[in-house]
């Protein structure tokens, strides 16, 4: 008999283990305690025994009888709160969705240009060098032969900080730091953010230059040209004529405004070149003995040019946009084109 509860007990715990939706629950329930349950019938049959077993078997069934109600509630239990649980994530998570796509970033129109001419000038031989945007007066102005009281300084529209302290208003003071660090022969170039107080379509209070210096022993304006050629062919693709017309820097002697065949017209005329055939792109020149001086380079041995353009400049020409606050929107539609 004992054996028998026993036996009945453990095939109970697997049914009711087994059970994982209430109406197999009640099922199981009904299989034990309903009106012709295992347990229902057990008591049944407790009028054949003598009163003393009847006593002794009927606290036993009893006690199984209280034993599986209890055990029945908590699978209730379990059952509801796994279903709620089920329930709340099927309204959440639909696993048949397909996944979200990652979406690629652009590198920006600027970035693209600078990235470019950095490439360009460093398979001619250029070293890329770095150089502080808040910089003294004396690196961004008299080192370059600009001295306190010359004209040339209000061209720059400078953002001062403290007297002597400004944004730099051009990258020519990294070439002072990097001839003031090394002995020629030099051949770097510099790049990145440059501050003017200006702002309409054509001008931005930040803008980009890129900035190129060669010192040698032997250096020839032919060589300028020969650099600079090299440099438009290949940013604005194609065989591209460049001219030199005279202009003035007070770090260059003798200074050149260079233009270059007109990327859209090829010279014949149009509204991009407002019909001359030539765009101007960069600003050049010879070294001048003052800067030198400046650096403790002896001007007698050294020769060297040095050139300088405007990376927003080149990237309008270079996809036909005529307003430089596009750059500087961070409008989705615009940046996507590229
Ligand atoms: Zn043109």
């Amino acid at each position: 008999m004992g054996m028998n509860i026993e036996s009945i007990r453990r095939e109970f715990l697997k049914d009711v283990g087994e059970a994982t939706s209430l109406p197999v629950l009640y099922e199981v329930k009904a299989k034990y305690l309903g009106r012709k349950g295992i347990l229902t019938n057990l008591f049944k049959e407790l009028k054949n025994l003598s009163v003393e077993e009847r006593r002794e078997r009927g606290r036993v069934l009893n006690d199984l009888k209280e034993w599986m109600e209890e055990r029945i509630r908590k699978r209730e239990g379990e059952i509801l709160e796994a279903e709620a649980l089920k329930k709340e994530l099927e309204g959440k998570v639909d696993l048949t969705l397909p996944g979200r796509r990652v979406r690629i970033g652009n590198i920006h129109p600027l970035n693209r240009v600078l990235r470019e001419i950095i490439e360009i000038f460093s398979s001619m031989g250029f070293s890329l060098e770095e150089g502080p945007e808040i910089e003294l007066d004396y690196y961004n102005f008299e080192a370059l032969n600009i001295p306190k009281d010359h004209p040339a300084r209000d061209m720059h529209d400078t953002f001062y900080i403290t007297d002597n302290a400004l944004l730099r208003t051009h990258t020519s003071p990294v070439q002072i730091r990097a001839m003031r660090k090394r002995k020629p022969p030099l051949r770097v170039i510099s790049a990145g953010k440059v501050y003017r107080r200006d702002s309409d379509p054509t001008h931005s209070p930040m803008f980009h230059q890129v900035e190129g210096l060669l010192v040698d022993e032997d250096v020839k304006l032919a060589d300028l040209k020969g650099v600079l050629s090299e440099f438009a062919n290949r940013i604005f693709g194609g065989k591209r004529r460049v001219r030199f017309r005279p202009s003035y820097f007070p770090f260059t002697e003798p200074s050149l405004e260079v233009d270059v065949e007109c990327v859209r017209c090829g010279g014949k005329g149009c509204q991009v070149c407002k019909g001359t055939g030539w765009l101007e792109i960069l600003g050049a020149g010879m070294v001048h003995p003052e800067v030198f001086k400046a650096v403790g380079y002896d001007s007698g041995k050294y020769v060297g040019f040095a050139f300088g353009l405007g990376v927003e400049r080149i990237a309008m020409l270079k996809y036909g946009i005529d307003d430089l606050r596009l750059f500087f929107d961070n409008d989705l539609r615009f940046l996507r084109q590229f």
